[in-house]
């Protein structure tokens, strides 16, 4: 399958050269040339299926053409050594864990999943067109660095550079991805996330940093980190099916909310429907970076500088998936509007919203999650059920949560172990120009 550029401007792309450049000549994203709805056995057969299973027919049907099928189901087995269950919280509310992967958030699929495909594409040709050695650049507002770093780490040939805001990443964010060493290198950069995401792409851009090394990037705008994340809704769908088959007959009222900053996740599920998954509609949950709600309301989209919120992994200001639901509904406002709806919340609402959850049903919301949880308290409409992404482990910004719950929740091993190593990291301004210096020596 080739891979067109939402700019327009750039040659079309095999999935090879999509998933090593990352990002097209032209600064578009990748989109499928086309998007195959799957067979109507596949959705009545859903429910009876596996995770694994129904994860591996999604991925045939965008990868099948371009990875050899086996290698493809071990690639999907192994990136999912984890569940991610539907969790009811209240009559017509679910979670959606997304958390139960090696760093705690939903970015775990992703990022584990394009870790492997990178790497078979590399064993496929290791020297020649890929070069054998590729370094990855990836700017993080908080879990995708530790995502994608422990994704890549120990992988051979690949060096990942983590970009990411100086003081604007929890303490136990951080050393997810400061403490690993090996093939993993931390930078901290003086700016906001916006910086970081602007340094890697000016990196991209930049033709001798490109003759100097091999780049490719595993932000959310890498086809093989958002396109996996539909997995996960794929099977969220049919265990919600599956818990209903005695209760109900029909199942076409599903409401995904998803909690969004870079919309890389919740663009994920819009191309699930697209290969036919019955959701109904869906709600795009923002915290104070609301840009996408204001798209919603007026048509104008007006990208902003981003502010500092309790949901700091949502604290974006240009997302970059944009292009690609701009692109998928024929850039037309009505089309988007009418599937997606949005919601907007202050640091105090989200706040609220985790203290009330707490109270009245015990469930720990981390504050990404309390947008989506709230939006289905303020969206959901009668006879509908409601499916919000819980992002990330509460645990991962412990501080807040035990602050606004009163609590003390327990750390889960797997995360203690980051907190004990040793922090490592090599500071950099937002200039540019120091960016590429510093890569020019490596
Ligand atoms: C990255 C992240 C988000 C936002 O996801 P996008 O794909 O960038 O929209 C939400 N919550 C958490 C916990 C995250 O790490």
């Amino acid at each position: 399958m080739n891979y067109y550029s939402t700019n327009g401007k750039a040659p079309q792309a095999d999935l090879k050269k999509a998933v090593v450049k990352g990002l097209a000549e032209d600064r578009g994203l990748y989109m499928p040339e086309r998007i195959e709805k799957l067979p109507k056995a596949f959705f009545d057969e859903m429910k009876n299926m596996s995770f694994q299973d129904i994860a591996y027919n999604v991925a045939s049907n965008f990868f099948g053409e371009d990875v050899d099928a086996d290698a493809l189901q071990d690639i999907v087995f192994d990136t999912l050594s984890f569940d991610c269950p539907i969790v009811k919280v209240e009559d017509n509310i679910y979670a959606l864990e997304l958390f139960h992967g090696p760093t705690l958030a939903f970015k775990d699929v992703g990022a584990r999943f394009m870790a492997r495909l990178l790497q078979y594409f590399l064993r496929v040709a290791p020297s020649g067109a890929v070069g054998g050695s590729v370094n990855v650049l990836v700017a993080t507002s908080g879990d995708t660095g530790s995502a994608v770093a422990n994704g890549f780490l120990g992988v051979e040939g690949i060096h990942v550079y983590v970009l990411y805001p100086k003081g604007k990443v929890s303490p136990i964010q951080e050393c997810q991805f400061t403490t690993l060493g090996k093939n993993i290198t931390a930078i901290e950069v003086d700016g906001v996330f916006d910086d970081c995401q602007a340094l890697v792409k000016s990196a991209f851009m930049d033709e001798e940093l490109n003759r100097h090394m091999m780049l490719t990037s595993a932000n959310s705008i890498n086809v093989a980190r958002f396109l996996p994340q539909a997995f996960y809704y794929f099977n969220a769908v049919a265990r919600i099916q599956e818990m209903f088959n005695v209760q109900r007959s029909t199942f076409n009222d599903v409401v995904m909310c998803v909690p969004s900053g870079n919309f890389g996740n919740i663009c994920a599920a819009l191309f699930g429907h697209e290969m036919g998954l019955p959701i109904k509609r869906f709600i795009a949950a923002n915290n104070a970076n609301d840009v996408f709600y204001e798209y919603l309301q007026t048509g104008k989209y007006n990208p902003r500088p981003s502010v500092q919120t309790l949901a700091n992994a949502m604290d974006v200001g240009d997302p970059s998936n944009f292009a690609r639901i701009y692109d998928l509904y024929g850039k037309s406002h009505e089309r988007i509007s009418s599937l997606i709806s949005g919601a907007t919340y202050s640091d105090q609402q989200i706040a609220d919203t985790m203290r009330r959850c707490y109270q009245e049903t015990g469930y720990v919301l981390d504050p990404h999650g309390a947008c989506g949880y709230q939006a289905l308290k303020d969206g959901l409409r009668p006879g509908e059920v409601g499916i919000f992404c819980e992002t990330a482990h509460p645990a991962k910004f412990k501080e807040k949560v035990d602050q606004i719950l009163g609590t003390d929740i327990d750390i889960p091993e797997r995360l203690q172990a980051f907190m004990r190593g040793e922090k490592q990291n090599v500071e950099m301004s937002k200039d540019f120009q120091d960016f590429k210096q510093y890569l020019l020596k490596q």
